[in-house]
């Protein structure tokens, strides 16, 4: 049972509207691909745990012991808490000194200390907050395709089937007011705002219009001819209306500053006096007449 789940993390939302719209230096697309990478692993574990009625499940936590932390799930069961720390790699890895490489030269340093560093943080904070339940952390690597290839010795490199057996062990037991308790006070220390955040915003005027499709994020095409529906090749379906307010929210997002109609209009081409209408009807109006301009409720 899931009592917080998290949202897609606003810098990879910011990345991925950006992403296609302007040239990204080399640093901009590999955080935006491991932010991708890691949200779809969170995902996964998400979607799979979600489907049993018990456990007390928290799904991305960050806490201030001592400086910001970040969780990506707890589970709270029979006087445990579980901390899962979810690794989506794909493809073939060395393992050496406590690093992890991957085939292209990407190097994940101190997967586990780094792991139990969390804990040792995680369980200060149990102590300060009179929590006693046991504390077990594990590092998962849900990503089928992830394999280390040279031979290490004593170290478990857990895959999805450590979360199934999380999940059978999680249903075996009832949840006690104790752990929802528990679950409750984790979620309340949870602070909303990251400290890291993306730093850098690419100029608006710069991008590439257009609107892109919210399931495979390709571009989609919308002109007049197009009646009530915009179908994307992927096959999502989204009507006229929702494809108009959903360019309004990533304009604004980018522009990071109130939208006009003919702004809205450049990406996606319909009815001018349709768009002011839908967005009289959703958003805030600021200016009159030429110059209005709108935005959503903050
Ligand atoms: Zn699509």
């Amino acid at each position: 049972m899931f009592i917080k789940t998290a949202v897609k993390p606003p810098q990879l939302e910011y990345l991925e509207e950006v992403h296609g719209r302007i040239h990204m230096p080399e640093s901009d697309r590999r955080k935006y691909f491991n932010l991708k990478l890691g949200f779809e692993g969170e995902k996964k574990v998400y979607n799979f745990l979600n489907q049993f009625k018990q456990g007390v499940c928290i799904w991305d936590i960050r806490l201030d012991i001592y400086g910001e932390i970040q969780f990506d799930f707890f589970v709270i069961v029979n006087g445990i808490i579980f901390i899962l720390e979810i690794k989506n790699f794909y493809g073939n890895y060395t393992y050496k000194d406590g690093n992890l490489k991957s085939e292209s030269g990407y190097v994940c340093r101190d997967v586990f200390s780094q792991a139990s560093n969390e804990r040792d943080k995680f369980e200060a904070f149990c102590y300060e907050q009179n929590i006693h339940y046991k504390i077990i952390n594990e590092v998962v690597f849900v990503n089928d395709t992830f394999k280390v290839i040279n031979d290490v010795k004593d170290i478990k490199f857990n895959n999805m089937s450590a979360i199934e057996n999380l999940a059978k062990y999680m249903c075996s037991f009832n949840i006690t007011n104790e752990d929802i308790a528990i679950g409750e006070l984790i979620v309340k220390h949870h602070i909303e705002q990251s400290k890291n955040e993306q730093k850098y915003f690419y100029p608006y005027d710069k991008m590439t219009r257009g609107l892109k499709c919210p399931e495979c994020h390709r571009f989609l095409e919308v002109n007049r001819t197009v009646k009530k529906k915009v179908k994307c090749r992927c096959g999502h379906v989204m009507a006229k209306s929702e494809a108009i307010i959903e360019s309004f929210r990533k304009i604004e997002m980018l522009k990071r500053d109130s939208v006009s109609v003919s702004e809205v209009g450049e990406w996606v081409d319909c009815n001018p006096s349709g768009i002011r209408k839908l967005l009289g009807e959703n958003f805030i109006k600021i200016g009159t007449n030429k110059n209005r301009k709108y935005k959503t409720i903050k």
